[in-house]
């Protein structure tokens, strides 16, 4: 059960709301969002819901079964909307389009792909410096150094910016060069790093693990919400199955299953979730057309020269080609 309360509820209607909550043997968790004040309450019991609605203090009670609670659209029936300042929104009508190279390599290389954005007017650059690579020698990242001149460059072009956030320590440490962090597939259940994400005041990324199934993805947003922060949007980038014949299998099933279960905005990963660089433009439009809130993709200058994940990253042509046929997929 989630009970909405009411910001100002006073100490005595919070001991009542307590007291009436323990008399039928539910636990609860207090949340506190900038958005909103919740009580997320867990138990069994049988109860008339009109005993708990009806008490001083509190603004809406709604009774949610599943595992996840305030990422349900079971409570919330709108949909989430992330803003992300200067006008740019996440969820709500329009597609929201990140692009950007898997690595953060150099100056140079971030300068030729902003002038790419900037003249195809996308404005969110997506682009690693804690890479989380199989190989300890493959290339990992540039670090903080490498962030903070991503981050410099992007700002000079009022442009967002998306990284991975790889542990705990990194999240105050990346704080003033990021707009969303991104939790990635490996640490999609980093519990840990999910926690102090929930009490970050800056938009988060959560992409599925792996082998993660639906409802996994939807506790780890749980968890971040709960910490309280709702600024939140959840990424399909394809799972591990049999198939073998590319990366991974995109999930297309999984964009209308989160948006029918979570109120929160769902974006697609076509680049990890192929892993084919032929193959990203056709399942990034069929993923808007799916129900995508917003694509996440890899976009390089040379990608065959990229330091990751170059087989399937596209290059300018591709790209440009990609988002026009995107934006003219909103017109039909
Ligand atoms: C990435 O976005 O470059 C990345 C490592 O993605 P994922 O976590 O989905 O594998
Ligand atoms: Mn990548």
């Amino acid at each position: 059960m989630i009970i909405q309360l009411q910001n100002n509820i006073s100490e005595a209607e919070k001991h009542q709301l307590l007291t009436a909550v323990s008399a039928i043997k539910y636990k609860s968790t207090e949340v506190r969002t900038r958005q909103g004040y919740y009580l997320v309450c867990i138990g069994k019991e049988e109860f008339d819901i009109r005993s708990i609605g009806s008490l001083s203090g509190v603004r809406d009670v709604h009774r949610v079964s599943e595992a996840y609670k305030l990422v349900s659209r079971k409570w919330k029936v709108g949909s989430t909307h992330i803003d992300l300042g200067d006008g740019l929104t996440v969820g709500g009508g329009n597609i929201a389009l990140m692009a950007g190279p898997c690595s953060i390599e150099n100056e140079k290389q971030v300068e030729r792909i902003i002038a790419h954005l900037v003249k195809n007017n996308i404005r969110i650059m997506r682009g690693g410096v804690y890479k989380p690579r199989s190989s300890p020698y493959a290339f990992r990242g540039l670090g903080l150094e490498g962030l903070q001149m991503f981050s410099g460059l992007c700002r000079e072009h009022g442009i967002k910016v998306i990284t991975e956030v790889m542990q705990v320590s990194q999240v105050e440490e990346m704080y003033d060069y990021v707009d969303v962090y991104q939790v990635g597939a490996r640490n999609s259940q980093n519990f840990n790093l999910l926690d102090a994400l929930g009490k970050v005041d800056k938009p988060v990324l959560l992409k599925r693990g792996m082998s993660g199934t639906i409802d996994e993805l939807l506790q780890s947003a749980e968890y971040i919400f709960s910490g309280g922060n709702e600024q939140l949007m959840l990424c399909e980038r394809g799972i591990r199955t049999f198939e073998n014949a590319y990366r991974n299998t995109f999930d297309i099933n999984a964009i209308q299953v989160l948006k029918d279960k979570s109120h929160l905005p769902v974006i697609a990963d076509p680049s990890h979730g192929v892993g084919i660089r032929e193959y990203v433009p056709a399942i990034a439009l069929a993923s808007v057309v799916a129900g995508a809130d917003g694509v996440i993709y890899e976009v390089h200058e040379v990608p065959e020269e990229a330091l990751s994940d170059g087989q399937q990253t596209l290059n300018f042509h591709e790209s440009e080609q990609l988002i026009r046929q995107i934006r003219s997929l909103q017109l039909i």
